[in-house]
């Protein structure tokens, strides 16, 4: 079964399906800020635009629990990142919008086996992308450049991947959820870190 592994080899979640059920390229402010957070604590140096993988969220082991801790780059925040506290690689993002169904996560930034293959949906946030966007991204795929725009979020959650991805799932997990998870892993760490500004 698919793994998702950190960098120092103690944490590792097996999941219960080997693909995911959508990517996206993601330009905003908190997944670039999270990584570099990560990265200044040992954590692999953040690629220039990250591609998140939207895996379902059924983990059917859990290893190295006792060196994972939750963190949230603010309060309030919606987004819940899992780190080793060893190497500092995250291992897996939740968020309210993914309403338990799926979890997100990384793949340039932990060790996995997950099939990649799957092609990126869409590119969000590009209104907070410092510069032009990196030559190697498709150009077939819708890119939103203003997320403060109703009309760009109704498009992007009508995509249809995107849509089944986000809705509660049909059949519960057989195993742990990502949710499940970080109440596990007990009170969440906030950083407290300035929206937008790279920490030191
Ligand atoms: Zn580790
Ligand atoms: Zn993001």
């Amino acid at each position: 079964m698919p793994v998702i592994e950190c960098g120092c080899g103690h944490c590792k979640l097996t999941l219960a399906e080997d693909r995911p059920r959508m990517s996206l390229y993601c330009a905003c402010k908190d997944c670039r800020q999270a990584l570099k957070w990560a990265a200044k604590r040992g954590g692999k140096t953040p690629v220039d635009l990250p591609q998140p993988m939207y895996m379902r969220s059924d983990i059917s082991a859990v290893e190295g629990q006792d060196s994972m801790r939750a963190f949230q780059l603010r309060a309030p925040a919606r987004s819940t990142r899992v780190f080793c506290t060893k190497c500092y690689s995250i291992l897996g993002v939740d968020h309210p919008a993914y309403a338990g169904n799926v979890f997100m996560f990384f793949p340039d930034h932990c060790e996995t086996d997950v099939d990649l293959s799957i092609k990126p949906s869409a590119l969000i946030h590009m209104e907070s992308y410092p510069g032009a966007a990196p030559p190697d991204i498709p150009d077939d795929i819708p890119v939103y450049q203003n997320w403060d725009d109703p009309k760009d979020r109704e498009a992007y959650l009508k995509i249809p991947d995107i849509a089944a991805a986000f809705r509660a799932p049909e059949i519960p997990a057989l195993g742990q959820t990502f949710k499940g998870l970080i109440d596990a892993l007990g009170e969440i760490e906030v950083l407290n870190l300035e929206i937008g500004a790279y920490p030191d």
